[in-house]
């Protein structure tokens, strides 16, 4: 599949979005406007998923989780738990880096009204599935939302019934991969409280806690990492 695959910035495979795009670039001639690329080591072994670009956020800066709200909580946990170099993440050359961590999307082009149609989510998913494959590494997979664990399950080649969402559900995959779901952590999800910090925190210690346990990952590494960057840096 990855060889014939459209190179993802080329790709309008999906008329209502690229059209969206093109009136984006229009309007909107500072912004990215382009299907989103993923953004973290391609060799990471947590992989994040989310639903798609927000229209002012990764739409705009070309990073996920970039320039708008849904990224304030997902950055400042990614920090917290040792996956980012910094708590914020503002623009694409703010020198943020991820450590170990990989982040995507199920659906790359930013959909109107942040909702992409189900022929969309499942015309985009041969990228999310070219990801998966070209990455065995990625051995522990949180979605973020109902959205983004059906597209991995898609992506994997595995059926619905396989494992269903719910926040905080820890399912073990066929292959042994370990996926994680939690609530989008999504502006509205957030302020409704559907999605709490302390609830958000607790699936990364889920997480952190498979990694140590059984993928030997050490918070050292991270620490080393973060020096390595700041060395780099300075
Ligand atoms: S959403 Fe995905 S498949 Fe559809 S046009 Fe964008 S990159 Fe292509």
């Amino acid at each position: 599949m990855p060889s014939t695959l459209t190179p993802l910035l080329e790709c309008r495979a999906c008329p209502r979005l690229a059209a969206f795009l093109d009136d984006c670039r229009r309007e909107r001639p500072g912004y990215h406007a382009r299907p989103v690329e993923p953004f973290g080591d391609p060799k990471a072994t947590l992989l994040i998923v989310g639903l798609a670009p927000g229209y002012h956020g990764a739409n705009r800066s070309g990073r996920p989780f970039t320039g708008d709200y849904a990224g304030v909580l997902l950055y400042s946990t990614l920090h917290r738990f040792g996956f980012a170099s910094r708590p914020q993440s503002v623009s694409a050359d703010d020198g943020l880096q991820l450590i170990d961590c990989r982040i995507t999307n199920a659906v790359k082009c930013v959909p109107p009204e942040n909702k992409p149609e189900t022929g969309e989510i499942r015309t985009c998913n041969r990228f999310l599935a070219s990801e998966l494959a070209a990455s065995p590494e990625a051995r522990i997979i949180l979605a973020l939302g109902l959205v983004a664990h059906n597209a991995v399950l898609q992506g994997l080649t595995l059926q619905r019934s396989t494992c269903k969402f719910a926040h905080g559900a820890r399912h073990v995959l066929p292959d042994g991969r370990i996926l994680h779901d939690s609530y989008h952590c999504s502006r509205y999800n957030t302020q409704t409280r559907r999605l709490t910090e302390p609830a958000f925190h607790a699936v990364f210690e889920a997480i952190r806690a498979d990694l140590k346990t059984k993928f030997q990952w050490r918070l050292t590494s991270a620490s080393s990492a973060l020096s390595a960057a700041a060395v780099t840096k300075n």
